[in-house]
């Protein structure tokens, strides 16, 4: 792989490009598209096709300084109740537009915080969800879990609900650092919750970390790769710290001067893959990991890794369904978010419309760039024989390829078929990917390369 040096020295460390979780990215939607298409996507959809949920629940105990993601802080749980009467209503409209039960093949519960929910509001969140899809005996169910606010109970219910696998937020162990996100969660308590979910025979387990926060070193963060390593979970996901206060106003509160730079971002992003892959993971992508026996493991093996919002999936579903507020869907006609705000996804729903407010309606052109921006992003390769690409489409993507090949030059190889990045091109691949992207919304929002 390329060194520090050399790809600073190629501006990678000054770049701030999409993550590439869609294409376009979210920033592209526009007002134009919304609950009207939602609507139409909605009703289009076929009686069996098999389809993934994301559900939303924007409500946190605690608020963490580093986090970026739509929600809000609770001391009860009155707000939270009143968002699932909204939820109710929004499953409500959903069936009036699509009255046969929707088939789940995937469903995942993010937030905010979806250990928040006591048992009984679990088991609410369930039926209700049931009354308008059906879970069939393989759908995997994946929740995040805060193991601060989670219990056997809470467990229990989400196992009775048809949870496979369980997201785990770590992101540091080290003490200082939790001081600085504002984050306190003791290697005890997840190790706990781990025990819990291993107890109730929850199959599969993801550990999230982040680097490039406040005060992290290589051996303190060293020390949470073995701690992390210790609780062997099946997958790990490794995101970099992005640091945009002007966006996410609780990220003032974390100490600037002690956010690591360039290079020891670097450092750290390469001891933790070190530590993984040493414990016999296998490096999937841009951040993930996982066992070699694990299905995403074996999907990235197989080409057959997704992007979707939450990074990297096997999911191979056309049709993502996102629930609550802030949710982003897709169809095979586009995307649409709901309204970004508890009140205004409220309202809008108590308006009798569905939620969505922006969106983007795709194009055949945006289906391809989307496609290769996938290759990309999964397998480091582009198929061409997959893309089967007539005359216009290769003479409208020659310059993306040609400055490709430029930028990769003794990187990549390539036969009429396909086009494989070496090992060496790997950190460069969000430039590559972008080289695709006609979107150009701007880059303000946009996180760090590396
Ligand atoms: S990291 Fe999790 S618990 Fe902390 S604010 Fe974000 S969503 Fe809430």
């Amino acid at each position: 792989m390329m060194n520090f040096d050399t790809l600073k020295a190629r501006g990678l460390f000054d770049e701030r490009l999409p993550r590439y979780t869609s294409y376009p990215p979210a920033p592209a939607f526009t007002a134009d598209v919304g609950a009207d298409f939602q609507a139409e996507a909605i009703a289009a959809l076929e009686a069996d096709a098999p389809i993934s949920l994301y559900l939303h629940i924007p409500f946190c105990e605690r608020l963490c300084w580093f986090c970026a993601c739509r929600t809000q802080g609770v001391r009860s749980l009155t707000p939270v109740q009143a968002y699932l009467e909204t939820l109710r209503k929004e499953l409500a409209l959903i069936a009036t537009h699509h009255p046969g039960k929707l088939r789940l093949k995937q469903m995942h519960w993010g937030g905010g915080t979806p250990t928040i929910l006591p048992p009984e509001l679990i088991r609410e969140v369930s039926d209700m969800l049931s009354e308008v899809f059906v879970m069939d005996h393989d759908t995997a169910f994946s929740v995040e879990i805060d193991p601060t606010l989670v219990d056997a109970d809470k467990i229990a219910a989400l196992k009775a609900a048809g949870m496979t696998r369980a997201s785990i937020g770590v992101q540091d162990f080290a003490p200082v650092v939790q001081k600085c996100i504002g984050r306190l969660q003791s290697f005890e308590q997840t190790q706990a919750a781990v025990n819990m979910l291993r107890g109730a025979d929850v199959a599969s387990l993801n550990v999230d970390l982040v680097y490039g926060l406040p005060f992290q070193s290589i051996e303190g963060f060293a020390q949470t790769l073995q701690q992390v390593n210790a609780l062997r979970p099946d997958r790990v996901a490794l995101f970099g710290y992005a640091h945009v206060p002007h966006m996410a106003k609780r990220q003032n509160l974390i100490p600037e001067a002690a956010l690591p730079g360039d290079r020891a971002r670097f450092a750290l992003f390469n001891k933790a893959t070190e530590l993984l892959c040493a414990d016999g993971m296998v490096a999937i992508g841009i951040d993930h990991f996982a066992r070699p026996e694990d299905s995403m493991a074996q999907a990235a093996a197989n080409g057959r890794l997704r992007r979707n919002f939450q990074g990297y999936t096997v999911d191979g579903c056309d049709t993502l369904l996102g629930l609550g507020a802030s949710s982003i869907s897709r169809f095979k006609e586009g995307f649409v978010q709901n309204a970004a705000q508890t009140g205004d996804y409220t309202r809008q729903i108590k308006a009798g419309k569905l939620a969505a407010v922006r969106g983007y309606r795709l194009t055949a052109e945006d289906r391809l760039r989307s496609r290769i921006i996938e290759m990309l992003m999964c397998d480091f390769a582009i198929d061409f024989k997959e893309l089967n690409l007539n005359e216009v489409d290769r003479a409208r993507f020659a310059p993306a390829l040609d400055a490709l090949r430029c930028e990769c030059e003794g990187m990549f190889e390539e036969t009429p078929e396909r086009l494989s990045l070496t090992a060496q091109a790997r950190p460069l691949v969000r430039r590559l990917a972008h080289f695709f992207d006609a979107s150009n919304p701007g880059h303000a929002g946009y996180s760090r390369v590396s």
